[in-house]
């Protein structure tokens, strides 16, 4: 099919959803083509997003010890990968990771928790730190504590958590096949409580863990059908000690074009390149900014980012701002690049 790629950021940016062949095209697409559907993509990222990148920053505030069997994870209890093990961290701890976000210019603050759902004292410990978070720093925070009912992402509301994550991780066809021990409704529901509640919708999925191209397609519209707000796209780093350990069926050309797929699909969307960007886009990190308009900055749940020098550099290089907290771009000459 001979696509014209513009024709697709037009719809996109009137609210039309992009059709089966249209869709399964963007994936398919020759890489001579990848520069003009980047450039179709920014146009819709440029008119939500302007050239503002907005940072994250991750913690992981207990880690390991997961009774489920996803099988991209390094923390579930099927995996052997070599990770640190351990129980909430103390407020302090977590108070400590929230400094280092500040210092990095990070808008959002995201504490991280492994396991199925989170225990009653755990929870309550969870809701403290991020009172304590709130009343030091001017963070926005998002918790993903894993499968939450309603009334938990009420209590989340009342101490004032922005958003909360609960990634739908793949298509609903495909969710059997990286996981056992829940399902993909069990997903679906904590995100629609979440919904209910009035936060901030994150959800996002895993790419790269031998879906088809239709189930990639399928995980963006079930974004688009569920109305979330914020999109992290990881792509799988295949950690030994995991079922998934060895998977490798990415190319940098091919996360890109899976990148602008989910910009024309989620125009509006907050979409954040999340783990294995350095993994997979590797040389082409920077072109992902075309379509994506968020990163996380500092390492992610066991494995290493790059250094935050060099994402800022990464983002001033190529003509983009840094997002303040506060949304407002920031001066490139009002900022001193982190160590
Ligand atoms: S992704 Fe979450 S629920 Fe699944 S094994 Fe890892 S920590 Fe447990």
């Amino acid at each position: 099919m001979n696509m014209n790629w513009n024709q697709l950021a037009d719809q996109s940016l009137a609210g039309e959803c992009l059709s089966q062949d249209s869709a399964l095209a963007v994936l398919r697409a020759p890489d001579t083509a990848i520069l003009e559907q980047l450039a179709a993509a920014y146009r819709v990222r440029q008119h939500y997003w302007g050239n503002r990148v907005r940072l994250h920053y991750l913690l992981n505030a207990q880690s390991g010890l997961c009774p489920e069997d996803c099988h991209y994870c390094s923390q579930s209890k099927i995996s052997s990968a070599e990770i640190e093990k351990y129980p909430l961290m103390a407020t302090d701890k977590i108070l400590a990771a929230a400094d280092r976000a500040h210092q990095l210019k990070a808008g959002t603050f995201c504490m991280v928790i492994s396991g199925r759902s989170p225990s009653e004292s755990v929870f309550n410990r969870v809701l403290e730190a991020i009172q304590t978070v709130k009343t030091n720093y001017d963070l926005k925070i998002c918790a993903c504590l894993g499968l939450l009912s309603k009334e938990q992402v009420d209590r989340l509301a009342a101490v004032g958590v922005d958003r909360v994550n609960h990634n739908l991780n793949t298509s609903e066809d495909y969710h059997s096949q990286i996981c056992s021990t829940h399902t993909f409704d069990h997903r679906t529901e904590t995100v629609q409580h979440i919904k209910a509640a009035g936060i901030t919708t994150c959800s996002g999925g895993i790419l790269g863990m031998g879906e088809s191209d239709q189930d990639v397609i399928d995980l963006a519209l079930s974004l688009r059908q569920l109305g979330v707000t914020s999109v992290p796209v990881n792509f799988l780093i295949p950690i030994p000690g995991t079922p998934f350990a060895g998977l490798q069926t990415l190319t940098p050309r091919h996360c890109l074009r899976m990148l602008c797929l989910f910009r024309f699909l989620l125009p509006s969307q907050e979409i954040r390149i999340a783990g294995g960007r350095e993994v997979h886009l590797r040389s082409l990190q920077p072109l992902g900014l075309y379509a994506a308009n968020s990163i996380f900055v500092g390492d992610y749940l066991t494995t290493p980012g790059q250094a935050a020098h060099q994402d800022w550099e990464m983002i001033r290089d190529a003509g983009f701002v840094l997002e303040a907290p506060d949304g407002s771009p920031l001066a490139a000459n009002n900022i001193a690049i982190p160590v």
